[in-house]
């Protein structure tokens, strides 16, 4: 019997239905003969600022260049200090050294997986110029009461939302778009991320006038007319084959969110029973990822115990910031932040898209079930 395959994303499923018109749109570009900053990018950027709820939404070239704008447009400079979590994708951090300034790690809360913001409060010193949060595998952190003692501190707030499009803040009993409740968030559309374009693309959504000027700014060569140069900036825009393409995709975005939230259900409801830990329930994350954790020095055995049953997973992050080799310079040791060296041995990410049918998240469970009951994975 030949056992279908599930893949750990399925880009097939969602592009495929939306093919003619994704050819439309890049046809249109071609025609138009305007690759850069162009109706389309214009277009796309009214329509992602009404979609997220925030004033201002400017393209850029990759998730990486929107949070290396962002950083740059709150005012960080080479040696301030930048309050920001050892749990996440490299380039959060990597946005920081690139611009000259200093990271400082706080430890994740172990449930949320989140940079902690009591942890996070405690690091803010007389150097520190911003707190960047990650909004990890969609889940938005926690702000409370990061903000205020940002706001306190005179200390830019910054969100890493590039898993979390859509994602709602929760602060002070009520919820908040991404991007409004600190100086501004970093979008990505990496193909993989929840709003996947087709190549790199990224944007950053503020409230804030001066910080959505001086992103504009810098995204095209520290320019706001031709052949002025304010600030020194760079080649960081977004391209209009690569917005007409969003835009076609921006419309379904909603629906999709629903059907990961309804895999994620199905998920908690049919694990619950087994050994593995679950991510907290939350009205508000858009699952990009769905991350179990599993008992210590059984990870890796699930993984290929369900890769073996044509099941993929991923590992996010199987080493923490402070303990990958870029960062050595900074003299971090394992025990620095448990939380975070925890979660990095334990979690696991499982088939996570809108379209993963109920049969297949079965599958999935089945094989998860199967492992903890054959004889070398009992407790
Ligand atoms: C994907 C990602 C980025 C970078 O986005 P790119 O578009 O790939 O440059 C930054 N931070 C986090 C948390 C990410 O997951």
């Amino acid at each position: 019997m030949v056992v279908e395959r599930i893949p750990f994303v399925d880009l097939q499923a969602q592009n495929a239905p939306l093919r003619e018109a994704l050819d439309r749109a890049v046809a249109g570009v071609l025609s138009s003969n305007r690759f850069i900053l162009g109706p389309e990018v214009a277009r796309f950027e009214a329509d992602m600022a009404a979609w997220q709820g925030v004033p201002a939404a400017i393209g850029v070239s990759s998730g990486t260049d929107a949070l290396i704008c962002l950083l740059l447009a709150a005012g960080v400079r080479p040696g301030d200090e930048v309050v920001t979590t050892p749990y996440s994708f490299i380039a959060t951090v990597e946005a920081i050294l690139r611009i000259g300034a200093v990271p400082v790690f706080a430890d994740i809360n172990p449930e949320t997986l989140n940079l902690d913001p009591a942890r996070a409060a405690e690091r803010l010193g007389p150097r520190t110029r911003a707190v960047l949060v990650v909004h990890l595998f969609g889940r938005a952190a926690r702000l409370d009461p990061l903000a205020a003692a940002c706001a306190g501190a005179g200390v830019a707030l910054l969100e890493d939302a590039a898993q979390a499009v859509g994602a709602t803040v929760h602060l002070n009993g009520h919820r908040h778009p991404i991007g409004t409740v600190g100086a501004g968030a970093a979008l990505s559309f990496f193909p993989s991320k929840n709003l996947g374009g087709f190549g790199d693309g990224g944007m950053v959504l503020t409230a804030d006038r001066a910080i959505a000027a001086a992103v504009r700014s810098l995204r095209n060569h520290g320019s706001d007319r031709k052949h002025h140069h304010q600030t020194i900036g760079g080649n960081f825009r977004l391209d209009e084959i690569q917005a007409a393409l969003l835009s076609v995709k921006l419309p379904h975005l909603a629906a999709w969110t629903e059907g990961r939230r309804r895999v994620a259900d199905r998920y908690r409801r049919l694990l619950q029973d087994l050994p593995v830990r679950l991510p907290p329930p939350d009205d508000g994350c858009v699952w990009n990822q769905f991350v179990i954790r599993v008992r210590d020095g059984h990870r890796d055995a699930l993984a290929a115990h369900l890769a073996g049953r044509e099941i993929e997973t991923a590992t996010y992050y199987p080493a923490p910031l402070h303990l990958q080799p870029a960062m050595a310079f900074m003299g971090h040791r394992p025990g620095d932040f448990p939380d975070a060296e925890q979660a990095a041995r334990d979690s696991l990410a499982l088939p996570m898209y809108p379209h993963l049918t109920e049969d297949q998240a079965q599958r999935v469970v089945e094989g998860v079930a199967g492992f903890f009951s054959s004889a070398g994975a009992s407790p």
